[in-house]
């Protein structure tokens, strides 16, 4: 996660990229009625922007073109950011945050989330409280599950609920060129585990790759920088997909397109709608992206 213009007491603005998941596999359910996951997350071009200046009292504004649907009051995720921090410090929660939102919300790439992550970033900054990754981890995994990757940014793998992070090492030229095709209608993700959960008990185990080998498979991929050896490593490397799909038939066409128009590999993001297509360069990611805009994507 960057940060700039960190100390200035006019204000901190912090990017907050969005993610996808290279894999996702859903574990057994715990008593605290969570799958145990292991996902690979890496962080991507798209993101938003979140502004954190001193003001007479907590604000938020959302602009931008993803703003339509993102809650402006007590309920954005940003502002429970700012007011767990500014307990845990004993801080007064009085800031203006502005968020620039281009990360499509309730799309599977956890914009929210690192809209959470980038308040906790900026607070710490702006009222110079010093506090370690360590101890951001631990505020950010009390607000949700995939906060606390964008405070890592890169590639990592999560468990647990995925909030236990490690991060995974990336070549230093290993720049993957992905697009995005956004649906206009987000996905509640309780909504595709409870799917998930419904498919499973309907059908017979099909055999998933085991998780590990599954992350031995990406890690291996980013870190050659290898985009072709990365999109066989993706494939059929999400479990929440089938259950996206099942809930958003049309999905399917959208990810049948991808390849079509020379994507390498096409993957529902996290929980979805939006689907993730990865190429080989950027001019093929220019293409793919104009041929998917053409059919309406
Ligand atoms: P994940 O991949 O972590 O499951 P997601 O990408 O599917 O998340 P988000 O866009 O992070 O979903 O947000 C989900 C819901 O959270 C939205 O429907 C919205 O009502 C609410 N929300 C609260 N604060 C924010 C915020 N700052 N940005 C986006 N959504 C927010």
């Amino acid at each position: 996660m960057n940060r700039a213009g960190a100390g200035r007491r006019a204000g901190v603005t912090v990017r907050a990229p969005g993610k996808v998941n290279l894999t996702l596999s859903v574990g057994p359910l715990r008593p605290d009625g969570y799958h145990e996951l292991s996902t690979v997350f890496l962080a991507v071009g798209l993101h938003d922007v979140v502004r954190i200046a001193p003001a007479a009292r907590l604000t938020v504004t959302v602009r931008g073109p993803g703003a339509a649907g993102v809650p402006d009051g007590d309920d954005n995720l940003a502002a429970r950011a700012v007011r767990l921090i500014a307990r845990a410090a004993g801080a007064d929660p009085a800031v203006a945050v502005r968020i620039d939102k281009r990360v499509p919300v309730a799309g599977g790439m956890a914009g929210g989330s690192a809209d959470a992550a980038a308040a906790l970033v900026g607070c710490d900054a702006l009222w110079g409280l010093g506090l370690s990754r360590e101890e951001l981890r631990l505020l950010a995994a009390e607000l949700g599950s995939d906060v606390g990757f964008p405070l890592y940014g890169g590639a990592a793998l999560g468990t647990g609920r995925g909030e236990l992070l490690t991060p995974l090492g990336t070549s230093g030229s290993g720049v993957f060129h992905w697009v995005f095709a956004v649906s206009p209608q987000g996905l509640a993700t309780p909504a595709v585990f409870r799917e998930y959960d419904r498919l499973v008990r309907t059908r017979p185990a099909h055999g998933e790759r085991p998780a590990a080998e599954r992350v031995t498979a990406v890690a291996d991929a980013l870190d050659s920088g290898d985009a072709a050896l990365l999109a066989a490593a993706v494939k059929d490397a999400n479990d929440l997909q089938e259950a996206a799909l099942s809930l958003r038939p049309e999905l399917a066409d959208t990810l049948r397109l991808g390849p079509e128009h020379g994507a390498l590999a096409g993957l529902v993001s996290g929980s979805g709608p939006t689907c993730a297509f990865l190429t080989e360069s950027a001019p093929a990611a220019a293409a793919l992206a104009g041929a998917l805009s053409a059919t309406g994507r």
